[in-house]
Formats: structure tokens, sequence, C-alpha cells
């Protein structure tokens, strides 16, 4: 279970600046039981996004965002609502919206953070990781995570390090900021790349305390009363 929340909906919308049609995409799986990205939490981002004079193509819910698989099965009979659009808005995790930004040619937004719960991960495997960091800046980097792409988790760039395409650190990996500038360059969002990510706020890793006492250390916890 992957915990994540919606972005503010001026966030969002400032996603969308300059678009007029927009594709929203939710998943059945984490996103649903999180209350972030559900089929009523889409409907209603629908609502607010018509209301906000945007038109949105169509919308869809999948099981699992983060399996590119389901993600292309699922947007089967859904291509020209897709096509259609500026861009999707994905209503997951940040593994899945790395997903679907690696299945669909579009600009992908973000429109939730994902919420750190001490190591947990996507449903299905994948290349696509993500470090909960509570902050998406998905947006900016053309839907891969620099934080996981990157050795160093470098957010505004490449160290320049890198040779023949590999990171200098662990030269067995390719550089995740060429990863991310060739995806940017291939779908027309470079200047994107321009746009200047703030520091982040890494107290926003930090697990809350009402998540703590039930989903991380509850069982521990039991554990120790029980041996008192
Ligand atoms: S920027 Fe990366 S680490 Fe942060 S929520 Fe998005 S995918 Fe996860
Ligand atoms: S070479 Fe690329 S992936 Fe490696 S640390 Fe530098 S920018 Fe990050």
């Amino acid at each position: 279970m992957i915990l994540s929340r919606q972005k503010p909906f001026e966030e969002i919308t400032g996603y969308l600046e300059g678009e007029k049609k927009v594709f929203i995409l939710g998943c059945n799986g984490c996103a649903q039981s999180s209350g972030s990205g559900g089929p009523e939490q889409v409907a209603e981002m629908k609502t607010k996004l018509e209301e906000a004079g945007k038109e949105v193509t169509g919308t869809k819910v999948i099981d699992f965002l983060c399996e590119k698989a389901l993600v292309k099965t699922g947007l089967r009979g859904k291509v020209n609502e897709v096509m259609e659009a500026d861009s999707v808005l994905v209503m997951t995790c940040g593994i899945g919206v790395q997903a679907v930004a690696a299945s669909v040619n579009k600009q992908c937004h973000p429109a939730c953070n994902t919420i750190n719960l001490g190591g947990s991960r996507g449903e299905w495997k994948g290349s696509e990781r993500c470090f909960e960091c509570g902050d998406c800046v998905l947006d900016f980097t053309a839907g891969i995570c620099p934080l996981t792409a990157c050795t160093k988790s470098l957010i505004n760039g490449a160290c320049g390090g890198a040779s023949k395409g590999n990171c200098e650190i662990s030269p067995d990996r390719p550089c995740g900021w060429e990863l991310i500038y060739e995806r940017a360059k291939a779908r027309g969002q470079l200047d994107r790349l321009k746009d200047f990510i703030a520091a982040k706020d890494y107290n926003k890793m930090m697990i809350e305390p009402a998540l703590m006492s039930t989903q991380v250390f509850a069982l521990e916890q039991k554990g120790q009363e029980e041996s008192k």
C-alpha cells in the first residue's frame, strides 16, 4: 500500500496553465484506498476542472497504474480521448505517474503527493521508483523521478559527471538526468526543465505520528506489550 494525497487544486490548475483539454486517469489500487485517486475523486476532479474552464476529454480508472501493461490495456478503448487532450492528469502515487508517463507519449501531470509510510513499494514489479518525498516534482521532469533516477537525487539538472550516458557514481546504470533530458526533448517539453525546483522540504519525508502508530509500529508495539 502506498499512501498518497491530492495536491492543492491551485497547484494542479497551475500545471494545466496554457492547456485547454485534459484526460483524467485514476487508480483503483492504493490511490483508491488513500481517497486520492479512486472513481469518486476522479469524478470530483472532472467537475472541478470543468468549472475551472477546462475541457475533460475523458476519464478512466485502472486497477493498478503502477503496472505499465495494465495502463496500456486499460486505455485501449480511450486512445482517441487521450490523444485529443493536451495532457493527462494522473491521480495516483509517484510510481503510477511514472509508469503512465513511460506508457503515454504526453505531458503527464501528477495530481498527488506520495506520503512516506516507511518503506512500502508499488503493488507490481516495475522499474519505477519513488522516495515518497511528499511533494511530487514529476511535472517538471518529464515524468521521471529525479530523486530515484539520479544517484545523487539532484532535482535541478545533471552533475556533469556522466560518461557515455551512464552515472559517474554508478556506472552500471544510466544517468537519470540524461533520461529526463532525452524524454523531455522527444516530447517537446524542454522548457519545463528551465523551471527552478525549490529545495525540497525533507520534513515531508518524515512519517507522520498518526501513521507511525497505525501503519508501521503497531505490530511491534503490540508484540512488546505482549512480552511484558
Ligand atoms: S518526486 Fe519522486 S519521490 Fe517525490 S513523490 Fe514524485 S515520484 Fe515520489
Ligand atoms: S551522473 Fe547523472 S545520475 Fe549520476 S549523479 Fe550525476 S546527474 Fe545524477
